[in-house]
């Protein structure tokens, strides 16, 4: 489902990834750790072409993101086109960015109805069902100031799924929570996973990664250090690295 081959991406003079490859399978919970600043959220974001590559490859369901090639060269694709490839991936943040004035309902309406021109009743029957999905159906017409950040991430979540994407990029999705709301949170992730929603999940809940991942990867200083199964990574580290830092979070 995401393949990267080489990826090098900079700021400036500042190299952040350093030749990362990995791949994604369909169905499969990939779950991303390593310190503050290894680049996680930049490598995300590549993913959705919020950033642009300098060297490598990224490909999401066989499609590489942001060009299309011909022979050897790379075309930039235009920004519709580029919308069209983001459109089939739904991305939580640590911050969930729910549009203020709107209700829990209407923020899920709005993708659907804004970007594909969806008749609004179709989307509300969609959003009214991803809200139940994520146990808040009673929660519809409240405003984002009147829910908890547990339940606001719960309907971001909601929200991305209303585009019915084919992959889910969560980065750090439960760090700016209360420990008490993180549960929540993690269940609906979990049953996205047991769904069979492919999933990248920047995370430092290593319960999750341990028992729902498929795969994780420790990254450090823009490469990645070690790979395997999550359950293998974590009790198992091979580098000094993936050692010294899970020694710090577990
Ligand atoms: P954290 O765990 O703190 O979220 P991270 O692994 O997600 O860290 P990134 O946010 O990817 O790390 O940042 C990696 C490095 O890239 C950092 O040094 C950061 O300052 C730098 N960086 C990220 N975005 C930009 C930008 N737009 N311009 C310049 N530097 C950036
Ligand atoms: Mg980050």
């Amino acid at each position: 489902m995401v393949k990267a081959e080489g990826v090098h991406k900079s700021f400036g003079a500042a190299h952040i990834l350093k030749g990362i490859d990995l791949e994604v399978a369909p169905r499969e919970v990939f779950c991303l750790i390593g310190p503050s600043g290894s680049g996680k959220s930049t490598f995300l974001r590549c993913i959705n072409h919020l950033e642009q590559i300098n060297a490598g490859r990224l490909y999401v369901d066989g499609d590489l993101v942001g060009y299309r090639q011909k022979g050897d060269r790379l075309y930039e694709l235009k920004d519709s086109e580029v919308a069209l490839q983001r459109r089939d991936i739904g991305m939580v943040f640590q911050r969930f960015n729910l549009f203020p004035h709107m209700t829990a309902l209407e923020n899920v309406m709005e993708a659907p109805i804004q970007v594909k021109g969806e008749a609004r009743a179709v989307a509300r029957a969609r959003a009214e069902r991803l809200l139940d999905r994520v146990g808040l159906s009673d929660k519809a017409k409240n405003y984002p100031s009147q829910l908890s950040g547990g339940q606001q991430q719960r309907v971001a979540i909601a929200r991305a799924l209303a585009m019915e994407p084919k992959l889910m990029l969560f980065d750090e999705p439960t760090s700016a929570l209360d420990p008490e709301l993180v549960g929540d949170v993690l269940d609906v992730m979990r049953g996205l996973a047991e769904d069979g929603m492919t999933m990248i999940v920047v995370t430092h809940e290593m319960g999750f990664a341990r028992e729902v991942g498929d795969a994780l990867v420790f990254m450090d200083d823009g490469v990645v250090v070690e790979s395997g199964h999550p359950r293998d990574v974590l009790t198992n580290p091979q580098h000094d690295r993936t050692k010294s830092f899970l020694s710090k979070v577990l």
